[in-house]
């Protein structure tokens, strides 16, 4: 086992603060990744604060993971020592159910062991996250990333990327389509560049006026104060698709209304507390409401071959660990701009 610096929570209440875990020396298929950058995505937050259910303390949290191989297993092949390779929300799955085999382990029906706060394949073995110094990983769940690319600017792809993009993806957005995303934040910020490179045209729905400047910036044609009155009268109806990516809760029903016949609203964002829906927003025009959960591994790599290509990469505000507690604060003010990654280099200064 490999001692390792790590970030912890220690309840839902306490601030995160310094924490040592063991890694395991990679098994025959495994390889171990000294992390670099780490993104905060705020599901980090809704998990710290026990906002879904228990968490299991001590809890690491981070699940846009990147960083450098420096050790393989004798079996592995797509990696060699001094790649750089990414681990996003899931670190093993069953591989044999149907979900496996069609490349949606996210949504294996026997485990998926997820980053942190789950249990490894064995159902025995707690996960830890990103917020440390290196992790050990099979090497079909890890991701590969070009040498080139900036890291810290790709660390959110691995969760904020192919959460937005496999929606964006599955619905066949594509050049002429009318599309909006609600709330600018980690999620939102990729889902317009991401919206955007795939060809349509972007309106972005936000509470926070001062984004109004960024959200143009990042590609969007349209920006709209959704918490001002009357805000949805000029777009009933207007639009193909909505992703919604807002953290807490709020009422769906504009956004229904906002799209055009048979348009989809997909639900990304998990508002620990349930809305209400009016069965009439989704009667009249036949609407769809559903919801979609990061993707799997090789839709993750399709992913960031899209960046790579089309030059997408996160706004990132990059942080020593020291000051995660106030990231997290920051996050929930809205004040993120629009990703915190952590350079975990900076877990070693700290006592
Ligand atoms: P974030 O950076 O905090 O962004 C959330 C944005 O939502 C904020 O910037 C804000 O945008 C808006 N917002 C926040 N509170 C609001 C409120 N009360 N009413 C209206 N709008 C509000 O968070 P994130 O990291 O993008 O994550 C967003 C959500 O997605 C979280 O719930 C997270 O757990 C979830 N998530 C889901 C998946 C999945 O697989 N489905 C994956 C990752 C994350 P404006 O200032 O523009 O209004
Ligand atoms: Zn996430
Ligand atoms: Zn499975």
């Amino acid at each position: 086992m490999i001692p390792t610096r790590a970030y912890a929570a220690f309840s839902s209440e306490a601030p995160l603060a310094p924490h040592v875990i063991q890694r395991r020396t990679p098994a025959p298929d495994e390889i171990l990744i000294e992390i670099l950058y780490s993104g905060i995505c705020h599901s980090d937050i809704h998990t710290v604060r026990s906002e879904w259910g228990p968490t299991q303390y001590p809890c690491v949290p981070g699940h846009e993971i990147v960083g450098r191989v420096v050790e393989i297993g004798k079996r592995v092949k797509r990696f060699k020592v001094g790649d750089h390779a990414g681990v996003g929300c899931f670190v093993d799955s069953c591989g044999k159910c149907t979900e496996c085999r069609s490349d949606e382990e996210q949504y294996c029906t026997v485990h998926a062991a997820f980053t942190y706060n789950s249990l490894e394949r064995d159902l025995k073995t707690p996960t830890y996250g990103g917020y440390s110094e290196r992790i050990t990983v099979r090497e079909r769940y890890a991701l590969k990333i070009k040498k080139s690319l900036p890291l810290e600017k790709v660390a959110p792809l691995l969760c904020a990327g192919i959460t937005t993009y496999s929606p964006l993806k599955r619905y066949g957005i594509r050049k002429g389509m009318k599309v909006g995303i609600v709330g600018l934040g980690g999620l939102g910020h990729m889902g317009v560049k991401l919206a955007r490179a795939m060809g349509a045209e972007v309106t972005v729905f936000s509470t926070s006026p001062g984004k109004e400047k960024d959200a143009k910036r990042l590609g969007a044609r349209h920006f709209i104060l959704s918490n001002r009155p009357n805000a949805f009268e000029p777009v009933q109806g207007r639009f193909d698709f909505i992703l919604d990516t807002v953290s807490a809760k709020h009422d769906f029903t504009p956004y229904l209304e906002s799209l055009k016949k048979d348009g989809t609203l997909v639900l990304v964002g998990a508002a620990p507390d349930p809305s209400e829906v009016q069965a009439f927003s989704l009667i009249f025009g036949r609407k769809r409401l559903t919801g979609s959960l990061i993707g799997g591994i090789r839709e993750t790599q399709e992913m960031l071959d899209f960046c790579a290509r089309k030059n997408v990469l996160s706004e990132v505000e990059v942080i020593p660990a020291s000051m995660i507690n106030a990231a997290y604060e920051r996050t929930l003010k809205g004040e993120v701009r629009y990703r915190f990654v952590i350079d975990t280099s900076t877990l070693r200064d700290l006592k």
